[in-house]
């Protein structure tokens, strides 16, 4: 057999090549779904030496796939941009708790899982956005659509467009409203918005925008960053759709605007998790805050940087009032507000 023809040294050096080659690997499974963060994954390769394979998909998808793969699972790192998806992957013990002084110190409280009792948590949000109205400028007041109790209001009549109720951004903004609001008013407002859609829900934010401005809607909902984008862009067509279109950051009187979060967590499985947490910790990083609030048009989520990205300046002044609920309360309130959707016939 060859291997017995291998000096020792050299066998130790062989595996010590070895290993450290595979040290130096880092794989993702992401649902970040956003061209700029090219820039993101190619900087921390930059800095650490660190490879990345990434896999893309949905977060239901990376969920499934971190199930199926069980032990034998190569993810590293999970990426997911919504606090319910990153709450099921807490309960269905996929993640492994993480114990960083760096996350401690830089991830607030509420936006992380449920800690351990060695003060371990099993996911991290590293960005927000803002779930937001936006309306078509001639047809609504900004007074008619400030709350989002005002979009099941009779007054809003046929004006809705909305994706569907069962995608996880709506899921989560309705998990935070049940929380705020209750089951009996919450299940009247989800039946309300369903009396006010202009249409059957379709398609994703950005063309929820697009339907206010195409005159099919005169209110709708969308993530913040879709909208950011719009109005950031040079597109003659997409400066058409802003000179119709206006945004609402909801209920600044009352309980604040939702807020989900993308955010990270390692593996259950992960097989380089010295690496997995050096790159949530560079997610924790100004360099990363300061790609997601720039390259992708979301809020940092540690304190004190500061923000140049034009279009988040115009769309809140400066600053707005946020919900304060523990983020994973949207995934807890997942079930009870999927029955809500069958009940009411929200599709
Ligand atoms: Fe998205």
């Amino acid at each position: 057999m060859l291997k017995k023809h291998i000096p020792v040294a050299c066998a130790i050096l062989l595996a010590c090549t070895v290993a450290q080659a595979q040290d130096q690997i880092l794989n993702i499974y992401s649902a970040r779904h956003y061209p700029t963060d090219e820039a993101l994954y190619t900087n921390f390769t930059k800095t650490t030496g660190i490879k990345i394979n990434r896999v893309d998909a949905d977060d239901a998808g990376i969920l499934a796939r971190l199930k199926a793969e069980g032990s034998a699972s190569p993810a590293d790192v999970i990426l997911l941009v919504d606090a319910a998806r990153l709450w099921k992957g807490e309960v269905e013990g996929l993640f492994q708790p993480v114990k960083s002084q760096l996350l401690d110190n830089t991830i607030p409280g509420q936006l992380r899982g449920k800690v351990t009792a060695d003060g371990a948590s099993p996911w991290f949000g590293f960005s927000t956005r803002a779930r937001v109205i936006v309306y078509n400028k001639v047809k609504v007041q900004k007074d008619d659509v400030d709350t989002y109790e005002e979009l099941g209001d009779p007054k809003n009549r046929g004006k809705l467009c909305i994706r569907s109720g069962s995608h996880p951004y709506n899921l989560s903004l309705f998990g935070a409203v049940l929380e705020h609001l209750g089951e009996q008013k919450t299940e009247a407002w989800l039946k309300g918005m369903v009396d006010n859609m202009a249409r059957g829900p379709k398609g994703g934010d950005t063309d929820q925008i697009k339907g206010v401005a195409a005159g099919e809607c005169a209110i709708a909902v969308t993530n913040s960053y879709y909208l950011a984008r719009i109005m950031r862009s040079d597109k003659p067509e997409d400066k058409a759709i802003m000179d119709r279109v206006g945004v609402v950051f909801p209920n600044q009187a009352s309980w604040g605007t939702h807020v989900n979060i993308a955010g990270g967590a390692v593996a259950r499985n992960a097989k380089n998790p010295a690496n997995a947490i050096k790159f949530l910790e560079y997610l924790a990083s100004p360099s990363a805050q300061d790609h997601f609030a720039n390259g992708n048009n979301e809020w940092p989520v540690t304190k004190g940087l500061k923000i140049s990205n034009p279009a988040l300046q115009a769309m809140t002044g400066g600053s707005f009032k946020s919900e304060t609920i523990p983020i994973s309360v949207v995934g807890m309130n997942q079930v009870k507000v999927q029955q809500m959707l069958d009940r009411v016939g929200f599709k």
